[in-house]
């Protein structure tokens, strides 16, 4: 069981996925919102069967399969089929998320959550961070990766929470306006002082130093 838990989050397009992967290759366990609901909504998982019985085989692809971007258009602009979607899906990324961090060997934890601040509060973090770039660098990346229409990328901006509202709840702040080196020496600077506050939230081992010493 890891000593410390991060919830990383930041707007679409900051820059979690990169930092994400930079504090996996430091060795940390990374556990992803995304990844996790993905999992959960695979042919045969309860999640899945509750979601057809809710919106219709019309969610569902010739495969059989979950289509994302067919559920995600259906409660985009219906606010009480997203809270229905959101009932059956959070309580379960959040326990599985849980499971997956009590099974972690890892000296700490990074829990990527894109929506972590729309959430409302969380007790299972001991801290947030925050990937933090202005709005327009969001915008400028978002069109360079997806090629998404530049008004589309508006609404999905205008969708999330507010650069301000994300920053008033994070413990740490990673900068991400300058380069991927500079971003990789952000995180290099985290994952040091999340070991040492690893190290100080864990219980001692259990024995002592003479037990360790002499097995
Ligand atoms: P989403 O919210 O959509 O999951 P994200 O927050 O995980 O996105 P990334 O996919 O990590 O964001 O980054 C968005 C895009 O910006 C990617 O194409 C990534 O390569 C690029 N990017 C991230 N950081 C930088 C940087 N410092 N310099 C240049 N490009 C960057």
């Amino acid at each position: 069981m890891p000593g410390l838990r991060v919830g990383l989050t930041g707007g679409i397009a900051s820059g979690k996925t990169t930092a994400a992967r930079r504090f996996a290759e430091l060795g940390a366990t990374v556990i992803d919102a995304d990844e996790v609901a993905r999992a959960l909504v695979e042919p045969g998982m309860p999640a899945l069967a509750e979601i057809v019985a809710r919106f219709g085989d019309g969610v569902l692809g010739a495969d059989r399969r979950l289509d994302r971007r067919a559920l995600r258009e259906r409660v985009f602009r219906d606010p009480a089929a997203r809270r229905d979607l959101e009932a059956i899906l959070h309580p379960r990324i959040r326990a599985e998320m849980t499971r997956r961090t009590a099974a972690a060997s890892g000296p700490y934890a990074i829990l990527v959550i894109p929506l972590l601040i729309e959430g409302g509060p969380r007790d299972d973090l001991d801290r947030v961070l925050v990937v933090d770039v202005t709005e327009a660098t969001q915008h400028r990346r978002l069109l360079e990766r997806d090629r998404v229409p530049a008004a589309l990328a508006d609404s999905m901006l205008a969708a999330q929470a507010r650069r301000a509202e994300r920053l008033a709840r994070a413990d740490d702040v990673l900068p991400n306006e300058g380069s991927l080196a500079a971003l990789h020496a952000g995180v290099d600077a985290l994952h040091r002082r999340y070991l040492a506050l690893a190290a100080a939230h864990a219980p001692p081992p259990s024995g002592g130093p003479s037990a360790a010493a002499d097995p």
